[in-house]
């Protein structure tokens, strides 16, 4: 049997150990601590944001967002429905409903239109939708200026997930510093990993510091435990923030090696005509590439998502289709959604290639191979 290829599997950059080693040595084994502090710095300067706060996952991220922004029982939030649960699953945590937008073809991201629809329809209902959570897909951009300027129009608060966006820019301005909050993901196969940790990014610096004091079980200032909030466990270890620091020192070569995966994929695929690439729209926006995903676009063709998915799986390489809508989820089938089609077509027939950026050539000779021998 070939050595198995991931999708997107952790690339260490070397220094993750000279970290972790210091907290070891210093005895931080503890949910705060120098490398927290240090993490935290990297990522606000590489952002150009004010404020960090690193907890312990994406989702314990949104979670707390939608905490800070005072979302309870009985609200709304809209949110992107072609996305990972994880995006979704925290509005159900306050008890919250939430209300699905499908997506737009060019960055298969929140439609702004459709957005704009369902918070026209939502307040006709009698009901104003409280938060939008807006989704960097694959690392590729929102329509976020368009969306802002609805979000604005109405005042409804942004969070945007950029959990799979680290890296990424819309008009050279880092994805996660548009929204009133944004969220980051470290989980094992992101661009980036700290073996498992989130962040939530501010330019509000009483957000963030709220944060920080919810997320540590929200113990007011007295010399016993006192407690006038329900708080959290959610502060990001210091081993797992030393992890985070090493990678932060090649989070620019990451972002290059997963571009020129997509450059190397764009290439194989120039004259198969059945499939095309998610592509940066123009110059506006610029995408890590954390995943280079396909669509089969053809209605004559036999040729389809699922046997390509099969081929590679036969060779051993891991290539998944694209995520399934939340509206089709069971677990979130009955809640409201204002839907186009586009992402059920995406599911139906597109794929994510293996995206790592510790791909070898010989990795991508296999993958070329299985990609030519299908479509032959
Ligand atoms: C990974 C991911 C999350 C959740 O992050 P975790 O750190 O795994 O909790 C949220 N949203 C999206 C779109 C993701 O891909």
């Amino acid at each position: 049997m070939k050595s198995k290829i991931w999708l997107s599997s952790p690339h260490m950059g070397g220094n993750e150990m000279k970290y972790v080693n210091e907290a070891y040595d210093t005895n931080w084994i503890a949910p705060l601590g120098p490398n927290v502090n240090g993490f935290e710095e990297d990522l606000q300067l590489y952002l150009n944001i004010k404020h960090v706060s690193a907890l312990s996952s994406g989702t314990a991220a949104i979670h707390l967002a939608l905490v800070l922004l005072n979302i309870k029982s009985g609200d709304e939030v809209l949110a992107s429905s072609f996305t990972f649960s994880a995006t979704i699953n925290p509005i159900t945590y306050v008890g919250a409903t939430p209300v699905l937008i499908d997506s737009e073809n060019e960055t298969w991201n929140m439609s702004p239109e459709i957005l704009e629809k369902a918070i026209k329809d939502r307040i006709f209902k009698g009901k104003k939708p409280k938060a939008i959570i807006v989704v960097h897909l694959y690392g590729m951009p929102a329509k976020i200026d368009k969306i802002m300027a609805i979000a604005n129009k109405y005042e409804i608060p942004v969070i945007e997930d950029a959990a799979e966006a680290l890296g990424s820019k819309y008009k050279e301005k880092a994805l996660g510093t548009f929204g009133k909050i944004g969220i980051l993901s470290f989980n094992g196969n992101k661009i980036i990993t700290s073996s498992g940790g989130g962040a939530m990014i501010s330019n509000d610096e009483e957000l963030i510091a709220k944060s920080r004091f919810l997320a540590t079980q929200a113990r007011d200032n007295a010399p016993h435990y006192q407690h006038t909030q329900v708080g959290y466990n959610y502060r990001m270890s210091n081993i797992v923030a030393g992890i985070g620091r090493g990678q932060m020192e090649v989070i620019g070569e990451r972002v290059s090696q997963r571009r020129e995966n997509f450059l190397f994929y764009k290439e194989i695929f120039l004259d198969i005509e059945e499939v095309s690439l998610l592509e940066e729209p123009n110059t506006d926006f610029y995408s890590n590439f954390w995943l280079t995903t396909i669509v089969f676009t053809s209605t004559e063709s036999e040729k389809n998502r699922e046997d390509l998915r099969l081929a590679f799986e036969k060779e051993n390489i891991e290539a998944r289709p694209l995520w399934k809508p939340m509206h089709m989820q069971p677990v979130f089938e009955n809640y409201p959604a204002y839907t186009n089609g586009v992402s059920e077509k995406l599911f139906d027939n597109g794929l994510c290639l293996p995206s790592g950026s510790n791909l070898t050539i010989e990795e991508k000779e296999r993958i070329k191979k299985v990609i030519k021998e299908y479509f032959k």
